[in-house]
């Protein structure tokens, strides 16, 4: 045991004067400046991250109409979180409105919109979790919630488990009284007609060429800090195009594509499931900041711009500290993506 804790302090202190001892590193050179260079360190009253997925999000292939569809839709979605939050509620509420909202949106991968697997179906996930308690609730593989983000909450808040997948799912989401259609209601043509481009050009071997990520992405997510300190964060995907076996990427596993703790932060991640769930994702950057006490912006692009690139998972992530401190690195083309604290507000696209 303490053998062990020993390594792990050594493993910590070599990786942050790794990271220290790289000046021309990828973390450095792929790096995007978008958060305050020096982090404040009095608490903003509140503040709300959200991300509407990642990929290769090029302005050369977005009409005029579309990207003010999607700056509308992010803008609305950081308008409801913001509301809830001025008015005193918790973050918890303006985290699952948020995402309600993104997910009755057909522009996202997520609810109305999602991504369809193989067989033709809209298969979705989320997750849910409370920074204050560490409780945290999931769901995944569920073709009729209408709100998959209402249903990972209820998890938390009315059973005993961390995470429920299929019929189960859905069998305890109509308990608690949250509602199902019919899986017609998540059809957009779009995504149908992903579908057969991705299907034309699969590897037979899998039925998912993975690496071509463009018509994949669109995951939301969102983490909120309200006035009395509580952070929590949630994601929510129809996942990946063409999935087959009910593949399940990292957005309902919590400390892949979800995590949050007031001592540190919350994260919501997008990008290739796999290399999230395999890597940690969202738990790495809240262990960096407990254990090598970096910044949520440092600890934030050390895992997107160097760990995934690293290893060839793309991808991004939106991240909050307890104060208010806001991160939302990538290393793809683009992401949407935005934030709001009191008199602040940012919405964006692309890399710039
Ligand atoms: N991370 C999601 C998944 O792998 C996909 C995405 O973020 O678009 O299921």
């Amino acid at each position: 045991m303490i053998q062990s804790s020993k390594f792990t302090i050594l493993l910590a202190l070599a990786l942050f004067f790794s990271f220290c001892d790289t000046p021309q590193s990828s973390t450095e050179t792929a790096t995007e400046v978008e958060a305050p260079a020096s982090p404040t360190t009095k608490k903003a009253e509140y503040a709300i991250v959200i991300h509407g997925g990642a990929g290769t999000i090029l302005k050369k292939n977005m009409t005029d109409e579309k990207e003010a569809a999607y700056n509308e839709a992010l803008n609305a979605a950081l308008d409801i979180g913001e509301k809830v939050l001025q008015e005193g509620g918790t973050s918890g509420d303006a985290v699952v409105q948020t995402i309600m909202y993104l997910e009755n949106s057909p522009l996202f991968n997520a609810g109305k919109g999602a991504v369809f697997n193989n067989a033709g179906k809209n298969e979705m996930d989320a997750s849910y979790m409370d920074g204050a308690t560490r409780n945290a609730g999931a769901v995944g593989g569920v073709t009729i919630v209408k709100n998959p983000i209402l249903a990972a909450r209820a998890v938390m808040e009315k059973s005993e488990h961390v995470m429920l997948t299929g019929a189960g799912a859905e069998q305890f989401a109509k308990e608690q009284g949250i509602e199902t259609v019919d899986p017609q209601y998540f059809f957009t043509q779009d995504r149908w007609d992903a579908l057969q481009k991705a299907k034309a050009s699969e590897d037979q071997s899998t039925g998912m060429k993975l690496e071509d990520n463009d018509f994949k992405y669109g995951t939301v997510g969102c983490v909120a800090l309200d006035k009395y300190g509580n952070i929590t964060a949630g994601t929510s995907t129809g996942g990946m195009t063409n999935k087959r076996y009910n593949r399940i990427g990292d957005s309902p596993i919590i400390g892949a594509g979800t995590y949050a703790n007031n001592e540190t932060c919350g994260v919501s991640c997008t990008g290739h499931g796999e290399f999230f769930i395999r890597y940690a994702v969202a738990y790495d950057v809240s262990a960096m900041m407990e254990y090598l006490g970096l910044t949520v912006d440092v600890a934030a692009k050390a895992v997107v711009n160097k760990k995934l690139v690293d290893v060839g998972g793309s991808g991004g992530l939106i991240a909050l500290d307890h104060l208010g401190n806001v991160s939302m690195p990538f290393n793809t083309e683009g992401m949407y993506r935005g934030y709001a604290k009191p008199g602040e507000r940012v919405v964006k696209i692309y890399k710039d």
